[in-house]
């Protein structure tokens, strides 16, 4: 397995429409490029856990996830790379043809269990695994959780944060904006881009990560860009996408980071950003995801 390259992350500025005349910055803070494969948050989301387990003198880490999960692959990853066993409850029933995401996982050594979507919502232990939860270290899906939240304030470290006004980021559990939240400086406004529809409970989960004086910090969770849900899309976001990484040279995934930029782009086109301002988007990662399109859908 190619190692992690926390080193190669950089910052690069990028052009968007619109934003020349109104004077708006945008930077990119590029975590896809620490793996090829292996998402660029998950790994940040993921360190306390792995800690957590190994101060608890746990073998063995159970997770949760769909079919084309990152958090399931950056999992297995983890357990493959610091010597745990891992197991992956997936939702739905067993597919006769893997998933490259499941193929993977199962590559680096992690069991995986498929239950019906029924079962996966009680988040009850498969009888796979039953009776061996004394050795166990459960992970929430998508790494949720308070540990998740202090790994992904660290993202932060990997640029300059005092130049920025604005952090952009993806919002799927919500744990990342969480921990950017908690690392932003008291001037400066966190925006997430929902990838998912249910606005309420999407913002409960946020408020509910954050402490009292967090809460009170500058952030706005952006609803209206999740083109039908998640992991759905459209040939608007997919054009978006090809048309954004002409201009860039920077691949994005249709489920987290396409409607990410689509979102920004089109918040500083209706001016909800202030001229001069100098905003930060965290690319998170997660091109792995692109594999379940088809081929020639998009030009990289
Ligand atoms: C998981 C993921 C997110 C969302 O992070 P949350 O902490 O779950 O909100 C964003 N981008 C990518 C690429 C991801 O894999």
């Amino acid at each position: 397995m190619q190692s992690l390259l926390f080193g190669s992350i950089t910052v690069d500025e990028i052009d968007l429409p619109a934003t020349k005349e109104k004077n708006i910055r945008v930077s990119v803070l590029r975590l896809d490029k620490i793996h090829p494969v292996i998402s660029g948050n998950k790994w940040f989301k993921l360190k306390y856990y792995i800690e957590d387990a190994k101060s608890q003198k746990k073998e063995h880490i159970v997770t949760f996830g769909g079919a084309y999960s990152n958090h399931i692959i950056a999992t297995a990853a983890a357990g493959k790379l610091y010597g745990f066993r891992t197991s992956g409850i997936i939702r739905g029933e067993q597919p006769k043809k893997l998933s490259h995401t499941l193929l993977l996982a199962k590559e680096y050594g992690m069991q995986l269990i498929f239950v019906s979507r029924e079962e996966y919502r009680t988040k009850k232990p498969p009888k796979e695994i039953e009776g061996l939860s004394e050795e166990i270290y459960f992970i929430n899906e998508g790494g949720y959780g308070q540990l998740g939240v202090t790994g992904a304030a660290e993202i932060l470290d990997h640029c300059k944060k005092e130049n920025f006004s604005h952090i952009g980021c993806a919002v799927g559990t919500s744990t990342m904006m969480a921990g950017l939240i908690k690392a932003s400086l008291s001037q400066q406004e966190t925006i997430g881009i929902a990838v998912i529809k249910n606005e309420i409970s999407l913002k409960d989960e946020l408020l509910s990560l954050l402490s009292p004086e967090e809460k009170r910090k500058k952030f706005r969770l952006a609803t209206g860009y999740d083109f039908g849900g998640y992991a759905k899309h459209k040939t608007e976001l997919i054009n978006f996408m090809n048309e954004f990484y002409k201009n860039s040279s920077i691949p994005t995934d249709f489920v987290y980071t396409g409607k990410l930029f689509f979102g920004i782009s089109d918040m500083i086109k209706k001016d909800l950003f202030p001229q001069n301002s100098n905003i930060l988007i965290v690319h998170s990662g997660g091109l792995q995801g692109n594999f379940s399109l088809s081929k020639r859908t998009l030009i990289f």
